[in-house]
């Protein structure tokens, strides 16, 4: 049996307003209809898009505050894109549109986004659990449950650290941590580090840190943007052709040649942005092509046990969404989908999935489009008669 839902039409925007059906100790029974998991930039735009539609819906955010997903990141971490690609829909970001935002600045942006429109997102909120319960949905979390006609799961599929088994295998002297628990060289023992993993962020810490420690980045090359960053064709040419043109259309599920390379680019690290090998080599940073395990509490660099002090993973996450309690994730733990719709369980849709519908999918600027469709798409279903 389907919930009633009241039905809003499209026009001015209305507030939400999730009913709070039952109370058990500190415990809350909610429904709404349509529940956003997830408060980052992929849930605020989803939010955005349902409540210019008038669809009710409120947004479960696992964290204490809108943006700190931005927040945690490393200290030094400045965007890729320029400002003018890190605005949602409906507000641009303030500041030189040509300029690189701080990390903070972003989590600041996403905060004042939600503010000004009123978004209705319920931050500390971590979903547990999500099952379907007859026509509608039921998602756990510690203060009580929530009931829902449709989910929106909105977030990019790297929500959890990825480490190899051996890791456990190296001294307990050594420090280990990933590049998700990685804010400054502070947190460091002195000495040798080692950064597995010659991605973005790999490059990006080794020149954080190479000031102050002798640092090996091992990994396989994911390949880099040419040209200079910072020089006048990258800032003012490139940038505007791969964020414009490159990726949100022509690497495409629309496109032939991005139904090619999508495969490839889910599996593999995106090419050096910022922190190339010539600036690595610059610094002193030695390049070491694999670590493929741990000897007697060293770990083994191209071949060989090497001492050092400090482990940095820059390995790359998993998805992190067995918390759904459904039959939809794939061997990798990543959801089948189709342009983030879920064949199989009607009502259940992704937004901000890393090629969820192009290069663009999961980077502030590209995920306005999807999520605007899939607002579309739940608008549309919460309109639909309900069944007697
Ligand atoms: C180091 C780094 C640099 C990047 N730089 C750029 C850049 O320069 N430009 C660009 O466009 N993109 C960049 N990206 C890509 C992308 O923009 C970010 O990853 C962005 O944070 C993705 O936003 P999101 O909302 O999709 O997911 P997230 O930011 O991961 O937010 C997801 C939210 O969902 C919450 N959540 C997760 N699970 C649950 C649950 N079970 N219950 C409730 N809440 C939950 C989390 O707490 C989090 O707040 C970068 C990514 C990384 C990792």
């Amino acid at each position: 049996m389907r919930i009633p839902i009241p039905i809003l039409l499209a026009g001015p925007v209305s507030p939400t307003r999730p009913r709070p059906c039952a109370t058990y100790g500190d415990r809350m029974d909610t429904t709404t209809d349509t529940l956003v998991i997830g408060g980052g930039q992929a849930g605020l735009s989803v939010s955005y898009h349902l409540r210019r539609l008038g669809v009710e819906h409120l947004v479960l955010d696992g964290e204490d505050r809108i943006g700190d997903a931005w927040r945690r990141r490393w200290d030094s971490l400045e965007l890729f894109t320029p400002r003018r690609y890190d605005g949602l829909d409906g507000m641009r970001m303030p500041g030189d549109p040509a300029g690189s935002p701080t990390k903070d600045e972003m989590a600041a942006y996403l905060e004042d986004y939600a503010a000004r429109f009123d978004l209705p997102v319920r931050t500390g909120h971590r979903v547990t659990a999500l099952r379907r319960d007859g026509d509608a949905f039921t998602a756990e979390t510690a203060s009580g449950t929530f009931r829902a006609q449709q989910v929106v799961v909105a977030m990019s599929n790297y929500q959890r650290p990825r480490i190899p088994g051996f890791a456990a295998d190296l001294d307990a002297g050594i420090r280990q941590l990933h590049a998700y628990d990685y804010r400054n060289p502070a947190q460091l023992l002195p000495g040798r580090v080692l950064i597995v993993g010659a991605g973005n962020s790999g490059a990006e810490i080794a020149n954080d840190i190479a000031a102050g420690h002798e640092v090996i980045v091992a990994g396989p090359s994911t390949g880099e943007i040419p040209g200079s960053y910072s020089g006048f064709f990258n800032q003012h040419v490139l940038v505007r052709v791969v964020n414009g043109l490159v990726f949100p259309h022509l690497m495409s599920v629309d496109t032939p040649m991005g139904r090619r390379a999508r495969p490839r680019i889910m599996t593999h690290g995106v090419p050096l942005i910022r922190v190339k090998s010539r600036e690595l080599a610059r610094l002193g940073v030695v390049r070491a092509a694999r670590v493929t395990g741990a000897e007697d509490g060293r770990p083994v660099v191209d071949g060989a046990p090497v001492d050092v002090a400090n482990v940095i993973w820059c390995s790359g996450y998993d998805p992190g969404l067995d918390w759904i309690d459904l039959p939809i994730l794939d061997d990798r733990g990543e959801p089948r989908h189709e342009r983030g719709v879920v064949p199989e369980v009607p009502g259940l849709y992704f937004v901000g999935l890393h090629f969820l519908t192009s290069m663009a999918s999961a980077m502030v600027h590209g995920v306005g489009r999807d999520a605007s469709r899939i607002a579309a798409l739940a608008a549309a279903r919460s309109r639909q008669p309900v069944a007697a």
